[in-house]
């Protein structure tokens, strides 16, 4: 039988609109606009494309998109000085500083500098803390969309084992605890796992953040399992290039019960969490109650 698949399209698209809809009675409340800055050091060519649909995306939104560009060139501390203008602008709700940054900057050091409740990325050691205590903060993007799409396929992810192979800062570790936090059974994975196949058929849930083209064999998925993809990886295949996950996903949807595609899957979910994380920021801000989104 074939799994259903998740959507991430379409369910990045609805959540798009429900920030749309959020940033109106934002509006109608404070007369004012949320703003969401972007920092882009240097010229790397896919970061400036990844700018630019963040932006086009903030607008369409209904926000204000500000964009801070800085040379190749550009000192640590001059990265820092923006940081903490934009921490200090009122107007500014969000601040994403778009990685990587020049190999001469410190990035920990640059993100470590926003202001927690701006970091609309979630990547600060204040929000990182706060997922980790289970208190109110920003959460990470990538994997605050992979849980949106699993509660899709299942509203209540309580009691169910989930696996996440990966224990990134970005992706793995947060999902773990987001998963974590919806009562599941959290197993984490990585490169020194033993018997990984093995892990993965226990899994319910299961989550692959690696960046291992088809890694995931269709027989480690246990019949029924929601499979969140979140591997993006590009091949050459029969001479074209192609994006494929970290799951060998024509094996895996013949044994998943719903199952992301790459892409379409968790890829589109990231955008649509950061206006998310945007707005919320704005409401949170002025001491109003979070949007219903
Ligand atoms: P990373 O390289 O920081 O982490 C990879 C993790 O995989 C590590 O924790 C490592 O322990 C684990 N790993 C490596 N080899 C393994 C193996 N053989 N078996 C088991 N575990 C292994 O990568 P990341 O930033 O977490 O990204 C992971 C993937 O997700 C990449 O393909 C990336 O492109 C993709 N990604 C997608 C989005 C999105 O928007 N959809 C966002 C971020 C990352």
């Amino acid at each position: 039988m074939s799994a259903e698949l998740i959507d991430g399209k379409q369910i990045a698209a609805d959540v798009r609109e429900r920030v749309a809809a959020a940033v109106s009675v934002f509006e109608a409340k404070t007369s004012e606009t949320p703003g969401l800055a972007v920092v882009l050091v240097g010229e790397d060519p896919a970061s400036q494309v990844y700018v630019r649909n963040k932006g086009l995306a903030t607008v369409k939104a209904g926000m204000r998109s500000i964009e801070k560009r800085l040379p190749a060139s550009a000192s640590e501390e001059e990265v820092v000085s923006l940081v903490r203008a934009l921490n200090a602008d009122n107007s500014v709700d969000g601040i994403l500083v778009q990685l990587p940054l020049p190999s001469h900057i410190d990035a920990n050091r640059v993100i470590n500098e926003i202001d927690p409740s701006k970091d609309v990325d979630g990547l600060t050691e204040a929000s990182a803390g706060r997922l980790l205590l289970g208190k109110q903060g920003l959460v990470p993007c990538t994997p605050q969309g992979s849980v949106i799409l699993a509660k899709t396929v299942r509203k209540d992810l309580g009691g169910l084992n989930a696996v996440v192979i990966g224990r990134s800062i970005l992706v793995g570790k947060p999902l773990s605890l987001l998963l974590l936090a919806e009562n599941c059974t959290v197993t984490m994975a990585h490169s020194r796992t033993s018997n990984l196949a093995d892990v993965c058929r226990q899994a319910d849930i299961l989550c692959a953040a690696v960046g291992c083209p088809k890694m995931i064999k269709g027989d480690w998925v246990k019949p029924g399992a929601i499979v969140i993809d979140v591997g993006i990886n590009r091949i050459e295949e029969d001479g074209k290039s192609r994006l494929v996950g970290d799951v060998d996903f024509d094996a895996a949807v013949e044994r998943a019960g719903a199952i992301t595609p790459v892409p379409g899957g968790v890829g589109p979910m990231t955008i649509a969490c950061l206006l998310r994380n945007t707005v919320i920021a704005a409401a949170r801000r002025r001491g109003l109650a979070d949007p219903e989104l």
